[in-house]
């Protein structure tokens, strides 16, 4: 059991005993980390009481003080990275290093959320252009929402709840946080993160438990004005069916494609799609899935590929030259095992990897598959990655089009024109030039078309997300 993690619902400013808990498992080892309260519906009506009565107080905050409690959450995010860490690796399995990097993120999310509490302003308006506008001034004015419920996945449980939490208090709205219900205590020990750095209590509230009991709760009240969301498009569908009126921005999955034309650096260009295809087990909405490469440079890319990924290092999360460990459940490693199977049955050609340990599974390469087979057409979220050769570049932008997603993508080419072409033609809320589609900085847009979601995130834009823009009017002569 982990010492010191609060495991508690943290309520109107108060951690409350649960009437239930569940017990908390590493997803790598098995082990019992925490027991957690899993949150009952009236529970859940206490958070959004007390998130009713927060909105008030924070509405109340200059943007100032805003700003001062987002820059001191993160300061002591920086004193007690490793703690947080640690915490992350035993709850979600993911390497101590790559938790690390997500902790300096989470950092600098808050940082970044800090500096846009300073600047959110609106614009005047040129009244006069209609010809019945002479006579008046006006301007525009962004205005918080209320109570923003949030609802956050289990592979960044710190980062992505910064996405939502950081730009909700820096637009001044109080939140009722539901973590996912794998990786709650990243969510509880940011609550005390915020607790400490002074945010007035009703503010933030967090419930933990599952989604499947209490997300109708927070999704259709008439109270919260907003639901955030980041996970898979079946659960983004449903709160999208139910939340009425309210303002909802779904960030989902994808099977994110990358086309390999030219480089004069064929060994990062590997590098970069290792990282971009292993990273986290594959367990990152833009991690890349479908890989195609020009023929005359296919054999060269796919031996290096092949030769590189053998040489990760499966294991144990808790040690620092882990690359890859379990995935978040066993479950999710047998999905993926059948999809495996599938692609063995189909004439598709296995270059490495497919085996599966308990949760853990290898980084798996596969060629030669049709693009109905699982391992191309759905979200993946999981070590595996198909490459294909293609001839002309048409076919590769229309490969990478092919797909039900439309998150990010990513081109390496010489050619300015065909560089162009790809950022015009891709279906995608982001395309990366020269280099992977895994890349996110956490202040730039973020969010995808198609099946991958609605809205945008990233900093700024989440502020736009989570205020409302009202309209002022002076007739003055
Ligand atoms: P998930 O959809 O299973 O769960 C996400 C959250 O929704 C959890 O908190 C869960 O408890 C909650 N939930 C479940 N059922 C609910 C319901 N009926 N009502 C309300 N809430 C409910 O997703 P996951 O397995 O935690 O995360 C993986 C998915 O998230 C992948 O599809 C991945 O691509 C996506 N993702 C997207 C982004 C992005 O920014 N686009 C980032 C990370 C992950």
């Amino acid at each position: 059991m982990l010492k010191d993690s609060k495991t508690k619902l943290y309520v109107n400013g108060k951690w409350q005993e649960g009437n239930s808990y569940y017990d908390l498992k590493s997803p790598y080892s098995g082990e019992i980390i925490a027991r957690v309260p899993l949150a009952t519906p009236e529970e859940v009506e206490e958070a959004l009481a007390s998130a009713d009565r927060g909105k008030e107080v924070i509405k109340k905050m200059t943007s100032l003080e805003r700003a001062k409690i987002l820059e001191k959450a993160s300061h002591i995010f920086e004193q007690r990275l490793e703690e947080c860490a640690e915490i992350l690796t035993q709850e979600n399995a993911k390497p101590i290093k790559a938790a690390k990097g997500e902790i300096l993120r989470t950092i600098e999310t808050y940082r970044f959320a800090a500096e846009e509490a300073k600047r959110i302003h609106g614009e005047t308006i040129p009244m006069d252009a209609a010809v019945s506008g002479r006579g008046w001034f006006a301007y525009t004015r962004r205005e918080p929402l209320g109570v923003i419920a949030a609802i956050t996945p289990f592979n960044f449980p710190f980062n992505l709840v910064a996405h939502k939490l950081g730009p909700a208090i820096a637009a001044g709205n109080s939140v009722v946080l539901k973590p996912a219900n794998q990786t709650p205590l990243s969510a509880l020990l940011t609550a005390e993160i915020f607790e400490e750095a002074g945010l007035p209590p009703g503010v933030l509230n967090v419930v933990t438990g599952r989604g499947s009991v209490i997300g109708d709760v927070l999704v259709r009240d008439t109270r919260v004005k907003m639901v955030t969301f980041t996970g898979s498009l079946e659960v983004g569908l449903s709160i999208n069916a139910k939340a009425g009126l309210k303002k909802v921005t779904l960030e989902l999955g994808s099977n994110s494609g990358l086309i390999v034309d030219s480089t004069y650096d064929l060994d990062s260009v590997v590098s970069r799609c290792i990282e971009g295809s292993f990273a986290y087990a594959g367990q990152v909405c833009i991690s890349i899935q479908r890989i195609y490469v020009q023929q005359d440079l296919y054999e060269e890319f796919v031996s290096k590929f092949v030769e590189r990924t053998k040489k990760l290092v499966m294991g144990d999360p808790r040690e620092e030259n882990t690359d890859v460990s379990a995935m978040i459940h066993m479950d999710e490693a047998t999905r993926i095992e059948k999809w495996v199977e599938e692609a063995m049955n189909s004439n598709a050609e296995i270059l490495s990897g497919g085996k599966r340990e308990g949760a853990l599974f290898e980084p798996t390469i596969i060629t030669k598959g049709s693009s109905e087979l699982s391992v191309n057409s759905k979200e993946a979220f999981a070590p595996i990655v198909t490459i294909n050769p293609y001839n002309e570049w048409d076919e590769a932008i229309e490969m990478v089009n092919d797909s039900s997603y439309g998150l990010q993508a990513g081109v390496f080419t010489n050619s300015m024109d065909k560089a162009f072409d790809a950022t015009d033609r891709i279906e995608v809320g982001g395309v990366m030039v020269n280099d992977i589609p895994s890349f996110r900085v956490d202040q730039m847009p973020y969010g995808g078309v198609k099946n991958s979601g609605m809205g945008k995130e990233g900093i700024k834009y989440s502020v736009e997300e989570m205020t409302n823009l009202k309209m002022v009017g002076f007739k003055v002569n």
